[in-house]
């Protein structure tokens, strides 16, 4: 495609990397069949080429309006477009260029900018989200039942083993997981320690910067990422062998923090090397000798989810099904599963229509083949898919943290 980007775009860092992933699209249109959105609303500027088109425009300089805005923030970013596409162009962090440009040129009603301040200022904040988490499940049994729906219920964790391995790795905590699915960690620590592998949280780590980069504070999502660099980087000397991602939607940032701060001269080194240390759960189960794990002879026909983070942002597809199925559980065939389930970060929240409607599909899919369970890898996609499945959604790691 050719471009001539305005000067005062191409003068940047971001506006020389959008210019030469424009360039790499043919808009031959193949990732338009695959685009959730597309498929939804039937609108070419609700798939990805249409939303290409738009962010050029953009970035060339032509009057930019809020229905531009409009048609990028129904993009779920979940990079299934990616996948499809033969010519590599990497449409998600074209999407996170382009949506941080009009953010600063249109002006949002102030609904929306309150709205989204609020999530900001609560979500990735561990002891905010978890307080007001602790009163919704307090209050839980006289909520209405829609509302109720949408408050996890309590987890048990279990004990957390001691470190007491000379292989260690860190996992990160996370905001919203820790409160609302601990049980993740807890587990995951359990298998672990069973393998010889002793998980370490720092303390001062936290959100890993995913709500705020899809809410484009680009700033905000910067200063988390250093904030947890620095947390890691005396475990990282002390021989932490890896930093393993619990959840796909942190795992996929992550693993981008050393192309997000290359540009940071205090930073650009430290991050490169947080993101070659990042592995998904999977990825380390994977690479372990498993034979010694002993798994729930209950609940063995899954139907997993791949969260598309696991399987378009970290191009993982596969993964933790082989793991499942080495171990023995029976997993459901689920059909369409490139598709976004709708959580896609905070668009549950800020898209809610669009979110059930894809929720509801994927949901079909999923218990299509009678599973008892549904498992997953990410905890915006299991919180999400819990509000309205028949069976109970779960992280894939519950299923192998078993004493029996
Ligand atoms: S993003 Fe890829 S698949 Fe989509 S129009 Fe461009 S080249 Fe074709
Ligand atoms: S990221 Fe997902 S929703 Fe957005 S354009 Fe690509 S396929 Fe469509």
């Amino acid at each position: 495609m050719q471009t001539s980007l305005i000067s005062a775009v191409l003068n940047t860092p971001a506006g020389r990397e959008a210019d030469a992933i424009l360039r790499s699209c043919v808009h031959c249109g193949f990732c338009t069949a695959t685009c959730p959105t597309y498929q939804l609303l039937g609108d070419e500027l609700d798939g990805p080429r249409g939303r290409i088109y738009l962010i050029k425009q953009m970035l060339e300089g032509r009057p930019v309006t809020r229905e531009t805005q409009v048609h990028l923030d129904r993009c779920l970013s979940c990079r299934a477009c990616e996948t499809t596409c033969p010519s590599g162009v990497r449409y998600g962090r074209l999407a996170d260029i382009g949506r941080g440009i009009a953010e600063r040129q249109i002006h949002r009603p102030w609904t929306e900018r309150v709205y989204r301040r609020l999530l900001r200022a609560v979500i990735p904040h561990a002891a905010r989200f978890g307080t007001l988490l602790r009163i919704g499940q307090a209050l839980r049994p006289v909520l209405p039942t829609a509302l109720r729906a949408k408050v996890p219920a309590r987890q048990e964790t279990g004990a957390w083993p001691a470190p007491r391995h000379a292989r260690r790795m860190l996992v990160l905590a996370g905001c919203a997981q820790s409160s609302a699915t601990p049980k993740t960690n807890a587990a995951a620590t359990r298998v672990l320690d069973r393998l010889g592998i002793s998980l370490l949280v720092a303390p001062t780590a936290g959100c890993c910067g995913a709500l705020s980069q899809h809410l484009n504070a680009e700033d905000e999502a910067l200063d988390f990422m250093r904030r947890n660099i620095d947390a890691w980087w005396p475990y990282i000397e002390a021989g932490s062998e890896a930093i393993v991602m619990t959840a796909s939607g942190c795992g996929v940032l992550v693993k981008d923090y050393g192309a997000l701060l290359q540009h940071d001269p205090h930073y650009a080194a430290k991050a490169a090397r947080v993101s070659a240390l990042t592995r998904d759960l999977a990825e380390v189960l994977a690479g372990e000798y498993l034979a010694g794990l002993r798994v729930s002879a209950n609940k063995r026909r899954i139907a997993f989810h791949a969260p598309c983070t696991l399987q378009h942002g970290q191009q993982l597809p596969g993964v933790v099904e082989d793991l499942l199925t080495k171990l023995g559980f029976e997993l459901t065939e689920v059909r369409d599963d490139h598709l976004c389930c709708g959580s896609a970060g905070s668009y549950s929240l800020l898209q809610p229509e669009l979110a059930r409607q894809l929720r509801d599909g994927k949901l079909d899919t999923l218990q299509a083949g009678k599973p008892e369970l549904i498992a997953t890898a990410n905890v915006g996609c299991q919180l999400h898919l819990a509000t309205g499945s028949d069976v109970p959604v779960l992280h894939w790691i519950e299923l192998l943290d078993c004493e029996d």
